[in-house]
């Protein structure tokens, strides 16, 4: 809980592990707390702290804006002096995760050079050709390689069609993923549907995230915000905002699609497919003066071809039209029901219960009416698209 917190604050300043997991004597974590609390403190800024407190263990992450060259300098002194007090406590600089591309840069200065020589001869000794996880434990770069973002990171302001203010621009939306993949567990929860069916990469919000902030970025060029590519990453996002729940970083990939594709209609043009749902509901009300005609055309075999050109499945069956509108039995149904002591009720009657199952308007209207309420439906108001 305590890394999802700090993972879904917006903004440039993030919650950086440079410091991360180093772990003291449990006797000495008092010591160690104080110290590297100033330490962050000479930065001017804050840092989340959580962690295993009864193994001497805290995951310690600055907030650091690392678009800055102030903030890389910051985030290798910290990482300076985090080392500083793991030797002073006779701890070590990862006593969990550990040390990755990050760190791993500090290890011969933390175990000496005797020590390290064998780790390296030891690596080589099992993987000559360093094809396995290069650059960790030995042989580190610097921890200011190959950054996400660095201080020449500079996206550039689409003009958007949604409000991304809250998330400090459609940048920052997709700044959010820290490239964890908890978009690819399989298994539990809901994130992600398209990964858990297919298992490309790809298919992951992580993917999405990714490829949006390549292109604000400029690593990519701003033709691929409306190209194909960036259409098949975001084709089989079914919308249903499991990420903007599961994901640590609350990453929205669902919100993402519908301005990716605001864009890429803009170019391409809205195909007949999304034409025929958004018009549902005129559909919908057209088809059902017929109901039982429309129904056995959509079950035909010229129903079904006419689906699979507009590329819906023929194996799927779509939803049945009801045989009475909910509207019409509204409007129908004897007036000795109507008891109207408790006041009013708007009752918004979207799509799917007028044509499709009037049944979960009818139990909502019974129900309102023996409490006494006066039902009124709701006249003029758009379709929320839940049949599609
Ligand atoms: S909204 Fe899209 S990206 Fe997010 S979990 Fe659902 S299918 Fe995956």
């Amino acid at each position: 809980a305590g890394l999802g917190i700090l993972l879904s604050r917006r903004g440039d300043y993030k919650p950086i592990p440079c410091i991360e997991d180093v772990s003291v004597p449990v006797a000495r974590l008092p010591e160690y707390v104080a110290d590297v609390t100033a330490l962050i403190g000479r930065f001017s800024t804050k840092a989340g702290f959580y962690g295993h407190a009864s193994a001497g263990c805290l995951h310690v992450r600055p907030f650091v804006n690392l678009k800055t060259e102030d903030g890389v300098t910051a985030m290798k002194e910290l990482m300076d002096g985090a080392f500083g007090l793991a030797v002073k406590y006779g701890g070590v600089m990862s006593g969990e995760h550990g040390d990755g591309l990050q760190r791993s840069y500090l290890n011969e200065r933390l175990f000496g050079p005797e020590l390290y020589r064998a780790m390296r001869e030891l690596k080589e000794a099992f993987d000559p050709r360093g094809l396995m996880n290069p650059g960790k434990i030995v042989d580190a770069a610097p921890p200011d390689t190959d950054l996400r973002f660095g201080p020449g990171y500079r996206p550039y302001e689409l003009r958007t069609y949604l409000d991304w203010s809250s998330d400090e621009g459609f940048a920052g939306a997709a700044e959010m993923c820290s490239g964890q993949g908890v978009c690819r567990k399989l298994g539990e929860g809901i994130m992600c549907p398209s990964y858990m069916a297919t298992r490309d990469e790809r298919d992951t919000t992580r993917a999405r995230a990714n490829a949006l902030r390549a292109v604000l970025s400029g690593k990519a060029g701003k033709e691929f915000l409306t190209g194909n590519e960036m259409r098949e990453t975001f084709d089989l996002c079914i919308s249903c905002k499991a990420c903007k729940s599961e994901c640590p970083s609350a990453v929205d990939a669902a919100k993402m699609k519908s301005e990716f594709l605001a864009h890429y209609h803009d170019i391409h043009g809205l195909p007949l497919r999304d034409r025929i749902f958004g018009n549902i509901h005129g559909l919908s009300r057209a088809a059902a003066v017929f109901p039982a005609l429309s129904n056995a055309f959509m079950e035909s075999g010229v129903g079904k071809s006419m689906l699979e050109r507009i590329g819906i499945s023929g194996e799927r069956s779509l939803p049945a039209l009801s045989g009475e509108s909910f509207t019409e039995w509204f409007r129908k149904r004897p007036r000795k029901a109507r008891v109207t002591h408790a006041g009013k009720v708007l009752y918004f009657h979207d799509t799917w219960v007028s044509y499709y199952q009037p049944e979960i308007g009818k139990a909502a209207v019974r129900l309102l009416e023996a409490a006494g309420f006066e039902v009124i439906l709701a006249e003029r108001r758009g379709c929320c698209g839940r049949p599609m």
